[in-house]
């Protein structure tokens, strides 16, 4: 459902939310293990994944500065926040026999190498799994968008935007109207002028120029990862 390439690669968003399992706050390693024994699982079967992570578990810049501080710093604070994850992933994919690598869009090399889309796809093409951390390492960004751009720079299929608690995308929020109705499909125009919560506006602009697809869909059932992977009718698809 994607319109196939040659290679089967996905960029994968990973909420930040998801991490912190029923939390609220910081990493929850039960949830990152299972979430872990997924991506293992596809990257067995030969397909290639990238991956972004929020960082909605520790800061949000927008909210630090609802709370008087400074945006752009509280904004830097939230990307760092993602490097922790991708920490977290990092390792219990190695405990699961995945190569990895770390590339963040902030130097900090005794942790992870910096963003080098060249050799990014090079990873991939050795069956690594690689983690995009730090955001795009400017503050008025969001994850969601980072995701879209390194999909498009890595030249993945499809945007796999995992969420945790909800199951695609809905006309109102499910978790307060009992009668919120779910799409199967969406143009990208839709999901604009409804304001619908796939991801941002940028992101979406960015996908709907590009026309790269997105699937919504719900991350912690086991074996959804694998579900979106082969384009099964899970959650909903944004496209033309
Ligand atoms: N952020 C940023 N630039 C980026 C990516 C992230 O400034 O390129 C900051 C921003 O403050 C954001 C926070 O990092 O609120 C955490 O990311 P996000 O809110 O996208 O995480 P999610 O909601 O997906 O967990």
């Amino acid at each position: 459902q994607y319109g196939r390439k040659q290679h089967r690669r996905f960029l994968l968003k990973l909420s930040g939310e998801a991490f912190a399992g029923g939390g609220g706050l910081g990493v929850d390693p039960d949830v990152v293990h299972a979430m872990a024994r997924q991506i293992a699982a596809v990257v067995r079967e030969g397909t290639e994944i990238a991956i972004v992570i929020g960082g909605g578990n520790f800061f949000r810049g927008a909210e630090l500065q609802q709370r008087g501080m400074d945006r752009a710093r509280s904004d830097y604070m939230g990307m760092l926040g993602t490097v922790m994850n991708c920490l977290a992933l990092q390792d219990f994919l190695e405990k699961e026999g995945i190569e990895t690598r770390v590339q963040t869009a902030i130097t900090m090399g005794q942790v992870a190498e910096p963003y080098i889309p060249l050799r990014a796809v090079r990873h991939l093409e050795k069956g690594r799994v690689v983690i995009f951390g730090a955001g795009m390492g400017m503050p008025y960004f969001s994850t969601d968008t980072t995701a879209a751009q390194r999909a498009l720079e890595i030249d993945a299929e499809a945007l796999l935007m995992g969420k945790s608690g909800v199951d695609g995308v809905y006309d109102s929020d499910p978790k307060h109207n009992p009668e919120a109705v779910k799409f199967d499909a969406l143009e990208y125009n839709e999901v604009l002028a409804r304001g619908l919560k796939v991801a941002d506006a940028t992101a979406i602009s960015l996908c709907m120029d590009n026309e790269l697809p997105i699937l919504v869909f719900e991350l912690l059932t086991e074996g959804n990862i694998a579900r979106a992977v082969k384009g099964e009718k899970i959650g909903t698809l944004v496209s033309n």
